[in-house]
């Protein structure tokens, strides 16, 4: 979120495929429909938008996921009881109305399982999850206008590869690519994020504006894994990729005495915000890495120049040589490259006068 976070052209592909979940999720948990209405008949129009997407979804419903077929999934949410049925569609409606409530800061997400039934509830959330582990992998029915196509329809790789393309700070094909949450380098096991937690919410399995390219490193435990990305159901303190993205508002600031970067918001009512993310992704901790990484490299070539010029019988470097380097160095610093902006905070605090000063003394008397 410290970089621009753009949807992606292929989006409403998804927001199609994210409609028609919705449609086939709220007939499922009709009164009228029964384990034994669930044909390839029974979904055409209307109750699906098209005969493509009808036809495409009774074949999908075929195919096996974790051990049974996801027919026999469907048919387990429509044969349930009337009451969890209207639960469940309750809970279905006010899931899709999450982008409201970034608009709001009276209602909350309904965070508790729609279901009491856990079997139920787990047959419900296994067919969910394939339309993201099984149809994205191999084809949504959609093209990438959100066009319903019986053939070559958007992939999870046509995703991957649109989302990296659209968010390279250089053009040049070799140069390193960023990740849009930490600004650290995207790297060879980028994974496509569900911002919210499709664990908990299954139904933004392909969701457009939940979806996005991130490293692994913010990915995994223990930073972002499966943790919730909202306080209790309420998003007012969180930052959200699409819907309130923290880009311009997130910086890293130096705290100088400790040599230590702590992840800031400006203005000061962003604040919150900046301090749920840093929870999620422990960016403090992991930019402080990279700030002391980095000022040890620098340090490093100076004592080696040092030394040279030690060698040389030349005399040393001045405290301000030391800040011409530290300015040569700044103005080098590229936006596309990897931690741009913690290295241009860095740069920042080497030039404060006690600092600069600490650290001139520093090499001097290492060598
Ligand atoms: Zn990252």
């Amino acid at each position: 979120m410290l970089k621009p976070i753009n949807s992606v052209t292929c989006s409403p592909a998804l927001v199609a495929c994210q409609q028609l979940i919705q449609r086939f999720a709220l007939w499922l948990c009709n009164p009228t429909t029964t384990a034994a209405s669930i044909n390839q008949q029974s979904l055409q129009p209307p109750i699906l938008a098209s005969t493509i997407e009808a036809d495409w979804l009774w074949e999908f419903l075929q195919r096996v996921h974790i051990h049974e077929s996801l027919l026999s999934r469907a048919q387990i949410v429509a044969a349930m009881t009337l009451s969890e049925k209207q639960a469940l569609a309750n809970w279905i409606r006010a899931v899709s109305n999450i982008p409201t409530l970034f608009q709001s800061t009276r209602n909350l997400l309904l965070v508790d399982c729609p279901i009491a039934n856990k079997s139920n509830w787990k047959a419900f959330k296994i067919l969910m999850d394939a339309f993201y582990e099984k149809a994205f992998r191999s084809g949504l029915p959609y093209l990438p206008n959100g066009t319903a196509t019986a053939i070559g329809g958007v992939t999870y790789a046509d995703y991957v590869n649109v989302f990296r393309s659209m968010h390279r700070l250089s053009q040049h094909p070799d140069a390193r690519e960023i990740c849009v949450l930490c600004g650290g380098p995207l790297g060879d096991t980028a994974h496509v994020d569900h911002w919210i937690n499709k664990a908990t919410f299954p139904t933004l399995s392909v969701c457009a504006n939940n979806l996005l390219l991130i490293c692994s490193i913010c990915n995994e435990a223990p930073n972002k894994a499966g943790k919730p990305v909202h306080s209790a159901g309420s998003f007012d303190d969180w930052f959200h990729p699409y819907l309130r993205p923290g880009n311009r508002i997130l910086r890293p600031k130096y705290v100088l005495h400790q040599l230590s970067v702590k992840c800031s918001a400006t203005p000061l009512v962003d604040k919150p915000k900046a301090i749920t993310l840093d929870a999620l992704l422990n960016l403090s901790k992991r930019w402080t890495c990279e700030f002391k990484a980095e000022y040890a490299k620098h340090k490093d070539i100076l004592i080696r120049r040092e030394q040279r010029r030690i060698q040389r019988m030349d005399r040393g470097h001045t405290q301000d040589e030391i800040l011409s380097y530290i300015q040569d160095w700044q103005q080098d610093l590229s936006v596309s490259q990897p931690h741009y902006e913690v290295h241009q905070t860095l740069a920042a605090a080497l030039q404060e006068p006690t600092r600069l000063t600490a650290w001139y003394c520093e090499i001097k008397s290492i060598t």
